[in-house]
């Protein structure tokens, strides 16, 4: 309590507060330039079938080269972007860049199925969203189940009438919903239900205690189990260890993503695996 301190106290909080104003703004305008001054970039992280190994997709990860502090990591600049409203132009080069990629590859007959861009609430919000994810489809010449886009749950409810109209205009395109980090939102049954997502991505917090920790092997088998009987596929984020993945495909996962199979990287790296026959 500020007030219990004296006013020093209470100035002092004040000036710590400009200074977070002032930070943030300043990475705001930053981030701007960023994105004009072409210093963002995608990195790809596989995801891959439990059981085959075969990589089934890659998640799009976006980076910020910062010629003065070096690499910005999304956690960073996304909740800015998000709240300034950058996240909507941002969001749209992502897009557009992860498709010109997944051509790229495609044209070097490099076999992978899909990309996994993650979209935020104020990019699925907007009307013209759809148009967008057409554009960059069309432009790359891809069909629209090369794309997933992944969307946590929190997005789905902010507003979900308006979710559920343009998630179904994108389903008619052939796109595929994931729904990102569940079990850390609402994990609504109700919405599950409604928004049908292709896919489950079962959150990092519940997997990076497994085997032994029992409550979250509760958890994540039974929504494996959930998904499963609602015909939709599970995928593990955060998986790092051999013993995790072997408890993971026991319980029934059928994909998983993290730094034991592969850490996000640039597209070239995604090309040599893509190159190489299974299981070298
Ligand atoms: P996310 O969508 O849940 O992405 C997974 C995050 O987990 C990534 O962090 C990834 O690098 C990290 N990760 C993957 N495997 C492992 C592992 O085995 N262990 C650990 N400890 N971490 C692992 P990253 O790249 O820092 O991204 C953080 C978040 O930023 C993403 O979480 C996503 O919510 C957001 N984000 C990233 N790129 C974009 C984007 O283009 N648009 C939007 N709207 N959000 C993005
Ligand atoms: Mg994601
Ligand atoms: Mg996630
Ligand atoms: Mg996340």
């Amino acid at each position: 309590h500020a007030k219990a301190h004296g006013r020093n106290t209470f100035r002092f909080y004040t000036r710590e507060m400009n200074t977070q104003v002032a930070d943030r703004l300043q990475l705001e305008n930053r981030l701007r330039r960023a994105l004009e001054q072409d210093e963002l970039f995608l990195l790809f992280q596989p995801q891959y079938d439990i059981h085959s190994q075969a990589l089934i997709g890659c998640e799009v990860l976006l980076r910020w080269q910062d010629p003065v502090e070096g690499l910005i990591m999304p956690g960073r600049f996304i909740p800015i972007a998000e709240d300034s409203g950058l996240i909507v132009p941002l969001g749209r080069w992502v897009l557009r860049e992860a498709c010109r990629q997944m051509a790229r590859w495609r044209a070097q007959g490099l076999p992978l199925p899909k990309i996994a861009v993650n979209v935020s609430a104020r990019q699925l919000a907007r009307l013209d969203f759809i148009d967008e994810v057409r554009d960059a489809l069309q432009e790359s010449r891809l069909p629209g189940d090369c794309l997933e886009i992944e969307v946590t749950e929190s997005t789905l409810m902010e507003d979900a009438d308006l979710a559920s109209r343009q998630l179904a205009m994108l389903k008619a395109m052939g796109v595929r919903l994931s729904v990102d980090d569940f079990g850390t939102g609402y994990s609504s049954l109700a919405y599950l239900k409604r928004f049908a997502p292709d896919t489950i991505k079962i959150d990092r917090s519940f997997v990076c205690d497994l085997p032994g920790d029992s409550e979250d092997a509760a958890i994540v088998s039974a929504i494996i189990h959930l998904a499963r009987a609602l015909g939709m596929s599970t995928l593990a984020e955060g998986v790092e260890t051999v013993e995790q993945c072997d408890f993971l495909r026991q319980l029934g996962c059928g994909g998983i993503q993290g730094y034991l199979l592969g850490r996000p990287q640039d597209a070239s790296a995604i090309a040599r695996q893509l190159a190489l026959p299974l299981g070298s």
